[in-house]
C-alpha cells in the first residue's frame, strides 16, 4: 500500500533524461562509462585501486573500487537521485550489468553503517542496499553488518571543511554487539558505501575491523 502511493506521488523515471516509468534508461546508462581506480589515502591515480605502497600505514584501507566517477554529471544525476530523491530501485539497476572482478578472495561485504537518525524516510540505508546489491554479484561472500555507529554526527555533507569531516567520524563507529560469534580472525572484508569523498568514515570503520583481526579490507563505493 505505502509503495504503491509513493509510486503515485514519486513516478518513476530515468534521472539523466527524465523518460518516465523507468528506473534508467539503456542509452543513459551507457554514458556513466566507468571510474578510473584511485588510491584511497591520497586519492590519486591507481593501478585496480590498490593502496599505494608509500601511502599505507597500519589500519589503512588496502584498496578502492569504485563504479562510476561522481564528477560527470550523469553520474551525480543518478547518486544524487538515490541520495536525495530515495530512488531505491536505482541500486540493484546499476548492478544490472557491471562485471565484478576482484583479485582477491572476499569474506564478507560490511556496509558502512548509517545512523537511524539519518536513515531516510523511506526507511533505507545506501551504503547497505549497495552492498546487498553486490553480494548477489559474489555469490560466495557473505553479507554481514559487522559495524555499527555508535553515536549520532551532524550530516558530513553539510559540514564545511575536509578536517572538520575526519574528525568528526573518529570513534563513532565499533563492532556490532550482535555478530561477536563470527570469528574475523584473517577474514577478508569488502567495505561498502554509497559515495566515496574523503574516505572518513570508510577509513574509521577500516581501522575497527583490523583491530579486531581483519586482515584485508577494501572499500567499494558506487561512485568516488
Ligand atoms: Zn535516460
Ligand atoms: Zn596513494
Amino acid at each position: 500500500m505505502i509503495d504503491k502511493l509513493i509510486d503515485f506521488f514519486f513516478p518513476r523515471f530515468c534521472p539523466i533524461c527524465g523518460e518516465l516509468d523507468i528506473v534508467l534508461c539503456d542509452i543513459c546508462e551507457r554514458e556513466l562509462g566507468t571510474a578510473s581506480q584511485i588510491c584511497p589515502i591520497c586519492g590519486e591515480e591507481s593501478l585496480m585501486g590498490w593502496t599505494h605502497g608509500g601511502c599505507k600505514k597500519k589500519g589503512h584501507l588496502d584498496g578502492l573500487i569504485s563504479l562510476f566517477e561522481y564528477g560527470d554529471s550523469s553520474v551525480r544525476k543518478v547518486i544524487d537521485s538515490i541520495k536525495y530523491d530515495f530512488n531505491k530501485e536505482l541500486i540493484p539497476r546499476l548492478f544490472k550489468k557491471v562485471e565484478i572482478e576482484i583479485g582477491e578472495r572476499f569474506d564478507f561485504v560490511v556496509p558502512v553503517p548509517l545512523h537511524y537518525y539519518r536513515s531516510n524516510w523511506r526507511g533505507f540505508n545506501q551504503a547497505e542496499l549497495t552492498g546487498k546489491a553486490l553480494a548477489t554479484k559474489l555469490p560466495e561472500v557473505g553479507f554481514e553488518n559487522l559495524l555499527i555507529r555508535k553515536v549520532n554526527t551532524p550530516q558530513q555533507v553539510k559540514m564545511l571543511s575536509r578536517e572538520k569531516r575526519k574528525r568528526n567520524v573518529i570513534d563513532v563507529f565499533d563492532l556490532n554487539p550482535e555478530i561477536k560469534e563470527i570469528d574475523l580472525k584473517y577474514k577478508k572484508v569488502l567495505l561498502v558505501d554509497d559515495v566515496f569523498t574523503t574516505g572518513a568514515s570508510m577509513g574509521e570503520c577500516c581501522k575497527v575491523l583490523k583491530s579486531a583481526g581483519v586482515e584485508v579490507v577494501w572499500g567499494f563505493t558506487l561512485a568516488h
